[in-house]
């Protein structure tokens, strides 16, 4: 634009030259040609037809405007001095700039305005005592203006960006950036224009395919943000966030993809330790269950925007409450411990390893092509753990089973893909050293779930549901102290349904609250019934589900089945299993709390079969401890087992928690345990779980009557 106008005024100046070579002047050496005049003074730009002795000298119109010269103001070398910006110059300096065909001058105009002209000199008419020339002006002013603007703009967007220390990238081609002077500071880049593949080589390889995600998702004009680790030229990796979007391209501009990077070392330090506490597991050190739903997330996001995949590989520790139960809790972390360290060494870059859940472990996995890398991992895991000697048990065999999925083909969600790997892992129904690959048509076993689903449903309606107890006997007077009401399924046919098979059904389906309310409910009201037959109080325990348990309105729930029955609190008493309580142990405390103020006991169901049970007792407010029937089978061969339970039963004591054994079958095992101190026995020894009729006959019995 500047060019174009440049040009035309100098084609104007050059078509009057034709004139002036025909310059008559008069006496007082002013043109006198008035129609060259006319033209002059015509000319919407600064004009001067000078001699550099001043012989000749016109000024148009234009220029005195500019000048702030009065029209009648007689022409004075003083003036052109003014306008070429000079103050008295020597006749040299004047001939230099008649000679040139540019030259910039600044000077005070009208109302003392800082006026800057570039003049154009040209010899108009060759003389023996002083040539004519004709300097013709483009006026640059405004032009100057705005690039004292500009270059204001920019200084302040610069020193805003210092100061703030955001650096700024930026491309209109996805494969060429700009960086700002502050972030070629930041990260001490040798120049302000660099790759994309040289950006990225300095992001930490772990963080890489952010970057990639970030440049692929550029068409999305919303703002995003990123966070990775970019090396800094001491070679140490920093932390920054890139918040980034794009901009389309009207007609005048082109499309521009970049954002702020922004350095935050130091608030990921502090978070660091935050991060530890939320997203590290204790015991391993590894990723826990958190970090591995947020990491996998985004890499499911990724994946699904770069077109890449994943492995996601869930294992297993074979028996391992054995190692736990047998090795002691110090030997099983152990055990944890080395397992986690083993898998890391296969983590390859953008993949993880965690810990999910008690002996539950993840490893996520790049997808290079080749199908059988979560089978020769595995393999590999699983000889490499074979080798790990366990300290006091070495005769123990370390052995693990895997589960995979593939994202994001084999889900919709990360979760999504880690429990179809979970559920792979688990259609191997504990066959040890077992590899499985998720495949859709494990759901078809779920199908027939779904027929059982409906069949319950239709049980429930029609009262097909019924309570069975079983006794429990206080070892201290061999009286029974209790029962433990236990559903059964009974069918018109006379078939009588276990609930191992239909509570899991019951329990992934809204049917179970209908059980949960149908078992506190009679439970209270038989316990009630007996209590006016006359029989001696006991304790009536129920069984009772994560989802239930976890209900808000449970409290409320189980005071009202009291209130109806009429039956105290302390006759009733709720059984969870440890794996609910520390599914969510904040909650749970909460919740047993509730139960607690009301005057419900507590017990803490299959004791020993999950992990780490004892630190809990420390938290929970259980007033019963109920050892798993696992312990009891084994305990008059075993002497392991004979210690871990006396040793549980010692602590418990200790706690002022009272025990009870379950499966106790023989006399032998009876003998045993009350040696050790257990309170109480439950087990086919004493009676198989049982109709109302029937267990009051034994009731009798045991009364002596
Ligand atoms: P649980 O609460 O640990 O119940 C004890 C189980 O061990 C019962 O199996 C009982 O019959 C069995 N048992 C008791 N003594 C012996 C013994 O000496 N030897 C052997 N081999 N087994 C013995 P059952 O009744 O089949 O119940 C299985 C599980 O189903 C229960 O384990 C409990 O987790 C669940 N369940 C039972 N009733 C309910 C209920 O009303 N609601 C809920 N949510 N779950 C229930
Ligand atoms: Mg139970
Ligand atoms: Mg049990």
């Amino acid at each position: 634009m500047t060019l174009i106008i440049y040009t035309s005024t100098l084609i104007f100046g050059s078509l009057i030259l034709a004139f002036v070579f025909n310059i008559r002047h008069s006496k007082n050496n002013t043109l006198d040609e008035p129609q060259l005049i006319k033209i002059i003074d015509s000319m919407n730009t600064e004009m001067v037809v000078w001699s550099v002795d001043f012989s000749y000298l016109y000024m148009n119109k234009k220029l005195r405007e500019v000048l702030g010269l009065p029209d009648t103001a007689p022409d004075h070398k003083a003036a052109l001095w003014r306008a070429f910006g000079l103050n008295n110059p020597s006749e040299q300096l004047l001939t230099e700039i008649a000679e040139s065909s540019s030259y910039e001058a600044h000077f005070k105009g009208a109302d003392n305005m800082l006026t800057s002209i570039v003049w154009s000199t040209s010899l108009a008419r060759k003389r023996k005592k002083s040539n004519i020339y004709i300097s013709t002006g483009f006026n640059i002013t405004e032009l100057k203006k705005m690039r004292v603007n500009l270059a204001s703009a920019n200084d302040f967007f610069n020193s805003s960006m210092e100061l703030a220390e955001i650096g700024v990238i930026m491309s209109v081609d996805k494969r060429n950036f700009r960086a700002s002077p502050e972030l070629v500071k930041m990260l001490s880049l040798k120049s302000a224009s660099v790759t994309a593949s040289q950006f990225r080589a300095m992001i930490h390889p772990n963080d890489r395919i952010l970057f990639d995600g970030a440049l692929k998702s550029m068409d999305s004009h919303d703002i995003r943000s990123i966070e990775m680790r970019i090396k800094s030229s001491d070679g140490i990796y920093r932390w920054y966030s890139y918040r980034y979007k794009s901009i389309e391209g009207t007609d005048n501009t082109l499309p521009l993809f970049g954002g702020a990077i922004l350095d935050i070392t130091e608030e990921h330090e502090k978070d660091i330790l935050i991060e530890r506490l939320a997203y590290i597991d204790e015991v391993t050190e590894i990723a826990n269950r958190n970090k591995l739903l947020n990491v996998g997330q985004e890499i499911y996001d990724s994946s699904r925007i770069l077109n890449c995949s994943f492995w996601m590989i869930v294992l297993d520790i074979d028996r391992f409450h054995i190692i736990n139960d047998t090795c002691g809790y110090a030997n099983g972390n152990s055990v944890l411990k080395d397992f986690a360290h083993l898998l890391y060494k296969f983590v390859t870059p953008s993949g993880l390893a965690a810990r999910i859940s008690g002996d539950n472990f993840a490893l996520l996995l790049r997808d290079y092509g080749d199908d059988e890398l979560p089978m020769s991992t595995v393999r590999s895991i699983q000889e490499e753990f074979a080798k790990l000697a366990v300290d006091g048990l070495a005769s123990v065999s370390l052995t693990c089973s895997a589960g995979y999925s593939k994202l994001p083909r084999d889900g919709n969600s990360f979760l999504d893909i880690m429990e179809h790997a979970e559920f792979a892992l688990k259609s191997a129904s504990g066959v040890q050293s077992s590899i499985s690959a998720y495949e859709p048509s494990m759901h078809d076993s779920i199908i027939g779930n779904t027929a059982l689903e409906k069949a319950l449903a239709l049980a429930i309606d029609n009262n097909e549901l019924q309570l069975f107890y079983q006794p429990k006997i206080d070892l201290s007077n061999n009286k029974i102290m209790g029962v433990e009401a236990l559903i059964r399924w009974i069918k018109p046919d006379g078939t009588i349904v276990n609930p191992d098979v239909f509570v899991p059904i019951a329990e992934s389906s809204h049917l179970i609250g209908k059980i949960s309310d149908f078992v506190l409910n009679e439970g209270c009201r038989q316990n009630k019934l007996w209590q006016k037959m006359g029989y001696p109080n006991i304790v009536m325990s129920i069984n009772f589900a994560s989802s239930d348990f976890y209900q808000t309105d449970l409290k409320e729930k189980v005071f009202e089945a009291l209130a109806r029955a009429g039956l105290e609190a302390k006759w009733l008493e709720v059984e969870l299993t440890e794996t609910l309580a520390l599914s969510d142990v904040d909650f749970a405390v909460s919740q047993m709390n509730k139960l607690r103020d009301l005057g419900v006991k507590l017990a803490m169901d299959d004791f020993g079969t999950g992990y780490s049970s004892l630190s809990y007792l420390q938290i929970l407010p259980i007033t019963l401890l109920k050892l798993d029937r696992s312990f009891i089978t084994d305990i008059e061969h075993d002497n392991i087992a004979f210690e871990i339970v006396s040793s549980v039963i010692r602590i418990a004591k200790s706690k002022k928690i009272e025990t009870i054994a379950e499966g106790i079958e023989n006399s032998n095992q009876e003998t045993i345990l009350r040696k050790a101190g257990c309170n109480y026995a439950q087990g086919y020894l004493y009676g198989k779980p049982m109709p109302p009729q029937e267990i009051q006959k034994l009731f009798d019995k045991y009364a002596g009557k």
